[in-house]
């Protein structure tokens, strides 16, 4: 039936539910556990710098999840991969391997220490970085390996660990989408030397702004701390290892407030309920749009069998990009917002700039042209659910 005839039919009803229906957004923040009450204790408490009682609570808890040797709360993602740069020495003249199809600060973390970026095209079912041209790609100045575990599904990293440990470089997961997902039963930001969380409002367990690096390998240990802390060895004081903290080497301030870590605590205490909560989500788009994918010729996520999603997102792969962009307009026009995702960074102004042309990474190109992410939030009501899955099925492309 068409829109037309539709509305002759059921004018005044269509008119009012136009006007009426609440906005859709495509994420928003609803605090499920005790954020809340958790940022008052801190404020209570008269210590709300960094490092302080929660600060301490989300390192604890991480660490025994995912069994990693040090987890160190950040102020961004993009902050700890700056960290994970600087503990790899990176300098003018090193290469690093990263996907074009990434947000601009998994790269830019490296390329702010001199490094020259290798964009890698990706694999045309899990949209991760391909591991089967990876190997082309080293030369003697390759530093590092940065996979990014797109929508939370991990990258191959059996192949991308074995060809990065034959050459002995460096691997650093951007695991900004991928908390709580695993390759082949491993947690992701578990295989690299250090992994990157983000806590951005946008992700699966946010705080507003904070990020972590998860330290694999106990060399950068130390160094991370006095990095984080402005070049000193205060931490080391606070254990009592030193009698006074001193300037040791370079560094910055990358320490959330203890207001942010205990909002982000009380987040990582209801972690089954938000992931429960996301599965869902992701699980009724899956089924509910099945068909009509397969009508309109859109492609669904593929998640490999090895692989557990960490439910980030949900996303569809339309026939073009007419297709897309229309897909968009109309859910618009229903006050549903849904947003396209990274534009490939070879074909940036920057990338341009650092001599790729348009057609080096194929897939790259043409999946960022037709990909389209649906609203996917922890608080999202089985109405709102249902409201997008039913506006997403009376289009036809
Ligand atoms: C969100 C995101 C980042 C940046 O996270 P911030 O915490 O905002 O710095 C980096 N990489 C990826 C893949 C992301 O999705």
């Amino acid at each position: 039936m068409s829109h037309a005839s539709q509305n002759l039919k059921r004018p005044i009803a269509k008119a009012l539910s136009a006007e009426c229906l609440p906005a859709i957004p495509f994420n928003k923040v609803v605090p499920l556990g005790k954020e809340l009450e958790y940022m008052a204790e801190a404020v209570a408490s008269g210590k709300i710098a960094g490092d302080g009682a929660f600060t301490h609570k989300c390192h604890g808890l991480m660490q025994s999840l995912f069994g990693v040797h040090k987890v160190l709360l950040t102020t961004s993602c993009t902050h700890a991969l700056e960290m994970a740069a600087i503990l790899l020495d990176i300098a003018p003249g090193d290469e690093v391997i990263c996907p074009s199809f990434t947000f601009v600060s998994t790269i830019n973390a490296f390329v702010l220490r001199g490094a020259k970026p290798v964009f890698i095209d990706c694999r045309p079912d899990t949209l991760n970085m391909d591991e089967s041209v990876l190997e082309d790609l080293i030369t003697p100045h390759t530093r590092a390996i940065l996979p990014v575990h797109y929508a939370g599904v991990g990258c191959e990293m059996d192949p991308i660990m074995d060809i990065a440990n034959r050459h002995g470089i460096a691997v650093v997961e951007d695991n900004a989408h991928g908390l709580f997902g695993k390759y082949r039963g491993q947690w992701l930001g578990t295989f690299g030397c250090m992994a990157t969380q983000s806590f951005h409002e946008t992700k699966n367990f946010a705080c507003g702004e904070g990020g972590a690096l998860l330290i694999n390998d106990w060399k950068f240990e130390e160094r991370a701390e006095i990095l984080r802390e402005k070049g000193t060895n205060r931490s080391r004081f606070f254990r009592g290892q030193v009698d006074k903290y001193t300037w040791v080497d370079v560094g910055s301030s990358y320490l959330p407030s203890d207001i942010l870590a205990a909002f982000l605590y009380a987040q990582l205490e209801v972690r089954d309920t938000i992931q429960a909560k996301r599965k869902q989500i992701w699980t009724t788009y899956a089924i509910e749009l099945r068909d009509w994918a397969t009508s309109v010729g859109a492609r669904m996520p593929i998640i490999p069998e090895h692989c557990e999603q960490a439910y980030h997102m949900f996303y569809l792969l339309m026939p073009s990009f007419a297709a897309r962009q229309g897909l968009i307009g109309h859910l618009k026009e229903n006050k549903i917002t849904a947003v396209f995702h990274y534009l490939p960074l070879h074909t940036s102004e920057m990338g341009m700039r650092l001599g790729y042309n348009e057609c080096d990474l194929p897939v790259t190109e043409d999946i960022s042209d037709r990909l389209i992410r649906l609203p996917m939030y922890n608080g999202m009501t089985d109405d709102e659910l249902a409201r997008v899955i039913e506006a997403v099925l009376s289009y036809a492309a």
